[in-house]
């Protein structure tokens, strides 16, 4: 067997706080030893001088450990309560990563109306390398009992789907895996560590798009990967090494900025989104409202798909395109933004049709967003 190499350790030793407000402001942050920079400096550089030969330092080059990524690393990792963190250059860096840690033949279980881009690596890469994957309806634990196979290796879910927002009952997954001897990989993009911590629910591992709630910012694309055992660690900081789609320190620097604020924002956010879901409940120009009683993202379904395009073009406020959970509202068209690159047979297959409106709640005040959204729709209702 090879022998993996051990990742890079964190020094000194963090502080342990038990409040989450706390930890965020104070866990992994370290300070620069030598100044007492308050913010963790970038170390924008590829390799570092070794003393010896013979002894090496502790970083030598950026790919296999950088000091700003570890410091990042080291804040991710307490966030989900997790043995090892890892940062990626991007949400779908880490779904990809940690989907190497599988090989041809093997199988896996993964959320229906998952992430268009999860759907997409799954069917249009990793097939092609043998690993194959049945999509069901995760937040029914039956079907999922009914889709593993003797070779699944691993149940795939999203707390929150996307664009339904459907909840995943992660205790219940997490007894699906053990009875079958796979892994529960959780991503939890939609819902952030302030909102949920799957590894503290059985997740063996737990996937970001830190582009969303964790940076919140829209300046930053990156993903992290937080693992349940020291072991899975290992393997995980193999994979990020060999494979190499590391964050590089400026976004780092970025992204620990980001999560500074995250309990702020998302106390914020989530009151303005579940006020906004009633509010929208009473609209006669909502067929259907998706809100799942937590998180800052709200879909609704308009009256007539034709009213999709006067809507949007009429909001003044929330930025219109492909991401969530930023300080910005946003509104996004999952069938020609999130969802464009799921085939338009299976779009329609997962009701996922062009009315379908998904608003990632911002935190502008509550008052102004209904009133422009109000607007929007006096000049959508007549559309035929
Ligand atoms: N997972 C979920 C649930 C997402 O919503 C996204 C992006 O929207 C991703 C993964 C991919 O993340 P990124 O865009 O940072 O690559």
């Amino acid at each position: 067997m090879t022998s993996l190499p051990t990742f890079p350790k964190r020094s000194p030793e963090p502080t342990r706080c038990e409040s989450f407000a706390t930890r965020l402001l104070h866990t992994g942050h370290e300070l620069d030893p030598t100044t007492g920079a308050a913010a963790v400096p970038i170390y924008q550089v590829s390799m570092f001088d070794q003393p010896s030969l013979d002894q090496p330092g502790e970083f030598d080059y950026a790919r296999s450990g950088n000091p700003t990524r570890r410091a990042l690393e080291g804040v991710l990792a307490s966030l989900d309560e997790a043995a090892g963190a890892f940062a990626f250059g991007s949400g779908m860096a880490a779904v990809s990563t940690v989907l190497m840690l599988f090989s041809a033949g093997d199988h896996l279980v993964v959320t229906d109306d998952c992430y268009g881009g999860t759907y997409r690596v799954l069917t249009r890469v990793f097939r092609r390398f043998g690993l194959d994957a049945t999509f069901v309806d995760t937040s029914n634990p039956a079907a999922v009992r009914a889709a593993v196979r003797p070779n699944t290796r691993a149940l795939l879910v999203e707390t929150v789907s996307n664009p339904f927002l459907r909840r995943t009952d992660v205790p219940a997954m997490a007894e699906i895996a053990r009875q079958n001897k796979a892994l529960l990989i959780v991503d939890n993009t939609f819902l952030s560590p302030y909102l949920s911590r799957p590894i503290t629910e059985g997740a063996d591992i737990v996937v970001h798009s830190a582009t969303k709630y964790l940076g919140g910012h829209s300046d930053v694309v990156a993903g992290s990967v937080a693992v349940r055992t020291p072991a899975l660690a290992q393997e995980i900081y193999f994979l990020q090494n060999a494979v190499g789609a590391v964050l590089g320190p400026q976004d780092c620097f970025l992204l620990q900025r980001g999560i500074k604020t995250l309990q702020v924002r998302m106390e914020r956010q989530v009151r303005t989104a579940s006020a906004l879901a009633q509010w929208l409940e009473e609209r006669p120009e909502v067929r259907e409202v998706f809100y799942p009683g937590t998180g800052a993202v709200v879909s609704f379904r308009l009256a007539r798909d034709a009213m999709a395009a006067p809507f949007v073009q009429n909001l003044r406020l929330p930025l219109l395109g492909v991401s969530l959970g930023a300080v910005e509202s946003i509104v996004t068209v999952p069938a020609r933004h999130s969802h464009a690159s799921v085939p338009a047979a299976e779009r329609e297959r997962r009701g996922i049709t062009e009315g379908l409106i998904r608003f990632s709640v911002g935190l502008e005040d509550l008052g102004d967003l209904s009133e422009d959204l109000a607007l929007a729709f006096e000049a959508a209702r007549h559309v035929a």
